[in-house]
């Protein structure tokens, strides 16, 4: 989902904010001046950052590179937003991220914006020092609108604790005698970094499906039966069928796209679930996908994983390991039958071309935006719930703003007491949306999600006087 389709949500939303005459409970007229300007805020960004980035390569001689600070809005709280280093680096690309990490932050109530940083290259082809160089440049270029009261970065793809410690120790000399552990989040765990922040994204991924299954739904079932009616049919049932299997003690049935820090996480919550038996029938990274319809072995795969970087992909290689697995190409996971389907690989995964051909009940983006606008639409009318990211995998920036607040307390908290903190978190906003969604004409559980999250930053606009 490109930036255009970005704003053209937020568009969506105002035309349905103009109609709640609850929400600002102003005079029609003022309503409209204000809602007005706020989508005339939230549309545009409040600063775009580009610069170039001179390094002499040991390789390919001197370089100049192009790299972006693009904060989008901080009516929330501080900027925040991770820098990706990759050859997909674009004004365009880094400006959308920026609204989504405005849009995340509001609706998980942190108190952050939304600002994201970009560097075109591909790390692969420079060396250790290079990398260092660039992170120190990128520094250097951007200081002057970085710092922890004011624009607080943190690693993504590409990017990761070791060069985020550089970042931070240049910081630390551009700016001497300043507070300077809150002004990257993401760090190691030996320069102020949390506890937990690894594990997060994919715990939060599948928390944001087994919650809604395993808690939210009994919960509705409950007030449907004192009345109360929900409006989301199609949905409803995909919801009802799936909690028959589980009451049946027949297992529900996972998929998950990308076996890295997200999928692999993701995989293994699956894969320990007691209380509600889910099975991993597939897996799949880069290479391979790897199938059992009877349940993989997921302790094993991830032990594999952390050995050799990457899924096994022969026959041979699976027997020694002791996993009974089928062996497919990488793309047929999008296909696969199954209940509940995770993204956590890379962006444009469902589009128009195969929305058609997926046969799970459930998708949960993990990874960003792996389901483009039209295959959401298509996908909801058939009853499919598609979880999206910027509800599913806020974990990693919840984690963030744990580390950030540790960073000003001066006090580190454990990995349990982080995991509990930001599961606990992420339920509140889960009930918020699924209430939300279940309850009204809104067609899509983004829809809800932009809706919460507009409302917020208005609210806030407005109440810090600045519409007009
Ligand atoms: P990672 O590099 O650890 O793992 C990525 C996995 O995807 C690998 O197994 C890789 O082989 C696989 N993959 C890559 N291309 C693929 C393809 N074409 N088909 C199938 N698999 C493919 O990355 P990660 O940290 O796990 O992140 C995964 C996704 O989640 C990314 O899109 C990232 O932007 C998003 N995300 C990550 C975090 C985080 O905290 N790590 C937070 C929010 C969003």
């Amino acid at each position: 989902m490109g930036s255009k389709h970005t704003k053209q949500l937020i568009a969506e939303v105002f035309q349905e904010l103009v109609k709640d005459n609850t929400f600002l409970p102003d005079e029609q007229s003022e309503r409209t001046k204000i809602l007005q300007s706020s989508e005339e805020i939230l549309k545009t960004t409040d600063k775009i950052i580009k610069s170039y980035i001179r390094v002499s390569t040991e390789r390919n001689g001197i370089k100049r590179i192009p790299a972006y600070r693009i904060q989008h809005n901080n009516i929330s709280g501080v900027y925040k937003g991770g820098i990706r280093f990759s050859e997909d680096v674009s004004e365009e690309e880094v400006e959308n991220l920026a609204i989504l990490m405005s849009i995340k932050n509001a609706l998980h109530e942190l108190p952050f914006g939304g600002a994201k940083g970009g560097v075109h290259i591909n790390p692969k082809d420079f060396t250790d020092r290079e990398l260092n160089l660039i992170s120190k440049k990128y520094v250097q270029r951007f200081s002057p609108d970085l710092g922890p009261t004011h624009d607080v970065p943190a690693p993504d793809l590409g990017t990761d604790a070791r060069i985020i410690d550089w970042m931070v120790g240049e910081y630390k000399t551009i700016n001497p005698g300043k507070s300077y552990l809150g002004s990257f989040t993401g760090k190691s765990k030996e320069n102020g970094g949390a506890e937990g922040r690894r594990e997060s994204t994919g715990v939060g991924t599948f928390l944001s499906y087994y919650y809604l299954l395993d808690e939210w739904y009994p919960a509705e079932d409950n007030r449907k039966e004192t009345g109360e009616v929900l409006t989301r049919g199609a949905q409803w049932k995909t919801l009802q069928r799936l909690y028959e299997k589980h009451k049946n003690a027949d297992p529900i049935e996972v998929s998950v796209q990308g076996f890295g820090n997200v999928g692999g996480v993701a995989a293994l919550e699956a894969y320990n679930q007691r209380d509600m038996k889910h099975i991993v029938t597939a897996v799949s990274d880069q290479h391979v996908m790897l199938e059992n319809k009877h349940g993989l072995n997921i302790d094993k795969l991830i032990e594999y994983v952390k050995k050799h970087r990457e899924l096994p992909q022969k026959e041979k290689e699976l027997k020694d390991l002791k996993v009974e697995a089928a062996i497919h190409p990488p793309e047929d996971i999008l296909h696969y039958e199954t209940n509940v389907l995770i993204f956590a690989a890379i962006g444009n995964q469902i589009t128009k071309e195969n929305m058609k051909k997926v046969k799970a009940d459930v998708l949960v983006e993990g990874a960003n935006a792996p389901v483009t606008a039209e295959a959401d639409y298509f996908l909801q009318d058939k009853g499919v719930i598609i979880i999206p990211d910027i509800l599913a995998n806020a974990g990693g920036v919840l984690v963030s703003y744990l580390e950030w607040k540790q960073s000003q307390i001066t006090e580190v908290f454990t990995k349990e007491e982080i995991l509990a903190e930001m599961a606990g978190q992420m339920k509140q906003t889960f009930k918020k949306v699924y209430d939300t969604y279940f309850t009204s004409e809104q067609n899509t559980v983004r829809f809800s999600c932009y809706m919460l999250a507009v409302q917020r930053m208005t609210l806030l606009l407005y109440r810090h006087g600045k519409l007009f």
